[in-house]
C-alpha cells in the first residue's frame, strides 16, 4: 500500500529523443519506432519534425568536435528530414536509452536484439535514434529543438495529470494530451 503511493508519487522525468535522418527517410521505420515508443509507455509530449542545417548540426554535437567520426556526423544529421520527441515517464533518459540500445548497431545486434538501433540502425553513424543521456543533457536538448517548451511549467501543470494516466492519445497530431474534465 505504502510502496504503491510511493510510486506513484514519483514524478514522472522529461527526455529528449530524436529519429535521425536514416529513419525518417523510411517510412515503414518511422512508423514502427513511434509505434515502439507509445508500447513502451512513454508519453509523447511533443512531436516536431524539421531539418539541421550543418550550423545546428554542429552546435548540438560540440561534445564530440575532434573525434573521428565528428564530420561524418554532423553531415548526417544535416542530410535530411528529422523528428524531435519530448517524452514523458518515470525514469525516461535511461528507459529510453535502454530501447534505444548501445550505440555501435553491430555490437547493438550482438547484446541487444530488440533494441531499436540493432533492428533499424545501418552503421555506427546511421544509428536510428538520439537521446539524451542525462538530465542536463535533456534540459539542454529539449531547449534545443523545442524552445518555446517551459519545463518547469510542465511539471507544475500537466506531470500530476500525465503520471496519473489522466491523459489521451490525439491520433491526428500524434501526441498525449490532458483528457479533458467532465
Ligand atoms: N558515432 C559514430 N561513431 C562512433 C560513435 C558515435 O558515428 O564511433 C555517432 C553516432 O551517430 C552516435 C553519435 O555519434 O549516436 C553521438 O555519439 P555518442 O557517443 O553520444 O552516442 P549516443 O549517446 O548517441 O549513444
Ligand atoms: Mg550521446
Amino acid at each position: 500500500m505504502l510502496l504503491t503511493a510511493c510510486r506513484l508519487s514519483k514524478a514522472l522525468q522529461l527526455t529528449l529523443a530524436v529519429v535521425k535522418p536514416d529513419a525518417v527517410a523510411n517510412p515503414v521505420i518511422l512508423e514502427a519506432l513511434h509505434q515502439s515508443i507509445l508500447d513502451n509507455n512513454f508519453a509523447i509530449v511533443r512531436l516536431k519534425d524539421l531539418a539541421w542545417r550543418r550550423q545546428d548540426s554542429e552546435r548540438f554535437y560540440a561534445e564530440h568536435s575532434g573525434r573521428f567520426f565528428y564530420q561524418r556526423l554532423v553531415e548526417f544529421m544535416s542530410s535530411g528530414p528529422m523528428r524531435a520527441y519530448i517524452l514523458a515517464r518515470e525514469d525516461a533518459i535511461r528507459h529510453w536509452r535502454e530501447l534505444m540500445g548501445p550505440t555501435k548497431v553491430f555490437r547493438a545486434r550482438y547484446t541487444s536484439p530488440a533494441s531499436l538501433r540493432a533492428r533499424f540502425g545501418l552503421t555506427d553513424t546511421r544509428n536510428t535514434t538520439h537521446g539524451s543521456d542525462s538530465v542536463q543533457s535533456a534540459q539542454r536538448e529539449m531547449a534545443f529543438f523545442f524552445p518555446d517548451f517551459q519545463v518547469e511549467e510542465w511539471m507544475q501543470r500537466e506531470e500530476p495529470a500525465f503520471r496519473l494516466g489522466r491523459i489521451c492519445y490525439d491520433s491526428g497530431k500524434h501526441v498525449h494530451v490532458l483528457a479533458k474534465q467532465r
